[in-house]
C-alpha cells in the first residue's frame, strides 16, 4: 500500500535520514528573501533573481502537483576533519551529492510508481528554483536556524536536501513552527566574516562559501586574513552549532570522504596539474569551482608562498 508510512520506510531503506510531506501550495513571498535580493546580498548568484514565481509555486514548476516530499540525507562522517592549514567543507569530500541523491530518490519514485502505476513525480536536487529548506520545515523535518541551515531536532544540520514533487495526494505532516535556536547566537558570533545577522539574514557576498565557490572574481582584498584557511566552502557556523553534537554518521558510502581529502595541503594544490585535478576531484563538488579558482584561493590564503 502506498501511503506516508510506506514511503517513509522505503526512503530510510534507501539511505535517507528522513522524509516528510507538505501540501504543494504556493508559498507567500518572504520579506526576508525579498529584502535579501533588494540588498544584492546574493552577489553574483543572479539565478536567485530569476523565476521567483516558479520558486514560490510548485504547481507552476510541476503542473498537477499535490504533494511536496522533502528528503534529508546525512553527510556527517567522523572519517574527515578539515586540516587547520587548508580546509574543504565537509559536504564536498564525498561524491557529488547531486548525483548520489538523485539516483536514490529516483529509486524511491520507481518504487512508488510500481505501487501506484500512472503516478507522476519528479526529483529536484538544486536543479530547479525550489525553496528546499522551507519545504523541509513545512514537512516537519526541522527548523531553519540563525545559520540559515535546516536543523533537525536531535540530529543537527549536516544534511543534503532533495525534493520530490508528485501529483499524488498525501496527508501533510505538521510544520516545524518552533524556533529552537532560542537565545543562542554561537553561529553569528563564530562567523569569521560577519556574514550572519541575528534575524536569520545571510549576506552571501561576505560568506566564505560564496567567496570560495560562487564568486568568479578574485576574493576581495578586504577579506585578507579573515577566511580562516577555507579553500572550498566553510563549515564554521555548523561546527559551533550545539545541535550538531548529536549528528549521526551517514550510511551512504558514496558520501564518505575520498582518500585525497585527508591529505590535502597547500603545496599539493599549488603544484596540481589539470590531469591530477581530474584524477583526484572528478565526481566531487570541487569540480564546480575548478582548478584555477582553487589555486587563486590558495594564493589568497598564502600570498607569500
Ligand atoms: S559558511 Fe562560514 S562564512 Fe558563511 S555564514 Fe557560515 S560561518 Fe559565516
Ligand atoms: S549555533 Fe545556535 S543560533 Fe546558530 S543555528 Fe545553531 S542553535 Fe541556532
Amino acid at each position: 500500500m502506498l501511503d506516508t508510512t510506506s514511503i517513509r520506510k522505503k526512503s530510510l531503506e534507501l539511505g535517507f535520514s528522513a522524509c516528510g510531506f507538505a501540501r504543494a501550495e504556493p508559498l507567500p513571498l518572504n520579506d526576508l528573501f525579498n529584502d535579501w535580493l533588494g540588498k544584492s546580498s546574493h552577489g553574483q548568484m543572479h539565478y536567485m533573481e530569476k523565476n521567483i514565481d516558479l520558486r514560490l509555486d510548485p504547481g507552476l514548476l510541476f503542473p498537477g502537483a499535490k504533494t511536496v516530499i522533502p528528503l534529508l540525507a546525512s553527510y556527517h562522517t567522523e572519517e574527515y576533519t578539515p586540516a587547520e592549514s587548508l580546509k574543504v567543507s565537509r559536504y564536498a569530500v564525498g561524491r557529488d551529492y547531486h548525483r548520489v541523491l538523485k539516483k536514490r530518490a529516483q529509486k524511491l519514485i520507481d518504487w512508488m510508481s510500481g505501487e501506484k502505476p500512472g503516478l507522476k513525480a519528479r526529483i529536484y536536487v538544486d536543479s530547479a528554483p525550489i525553496m528546499e529548506k522551507e519545504w523541509a520545515r513545512r514537512a516537519g523535518l526541522g527548523w531553519i536556524g540563525k545559520n540559515t541551515c535546516l536543523i533537525r531536532p536531535g540530529e543537527g544540520s549536516w544534511f543534503f536536501l532533495g525534493t520530490i514533487i508528485t501529483d499524488l495526494e498525501l496527508p501533510p505532516d505538521l510544520p516545524e513552527d518552533r524556533d529552537l535556536c532560542e537565545n543562542c547566537t554561537r553561529c553569528i558570533d563564530a562567523c569569521p566574516t560577519q556574514a550572519l545577522h541575528p534575524d536569520g539574514y545571510l549576506d552571501a557576498t561576505k560568506c566564505i562559501s560564496y567567496l570560495t565557490i560562487e564568486l568568479k572574481d578574485p576574493i576581495p582584498e578586504n577579506f585578507m586574513g579573515q577566511t580562516d584557511y577555507w579553500l572550498f566552502g566553510c563549515d564554521r557556523c555548523q561546527e559551533v552549532c550545539p545541535s550538531n553534537r548529536f549528528a549521526k554518521e551517514t550510511t551512504i558510502q558514496d558520501l564518505k570522504p575520498k582518500e585525497v581529502f585527508n591529505g590535502i595541503n597547500q603545496q599539493m594544490i599549488n603544484q596540481m596539474s589539470h590531469d591530477e585535478f581530474e584524477k583526484y576531484f572528478s565526481g566531487t563538488a570541487l569540480k564546480r569551482a575548478g582548478l584555477e579558482k582553487l589555486k587563486q584561493t590558495r594564493s589568497f590564503l598564502y600570498p607569500n608562498d
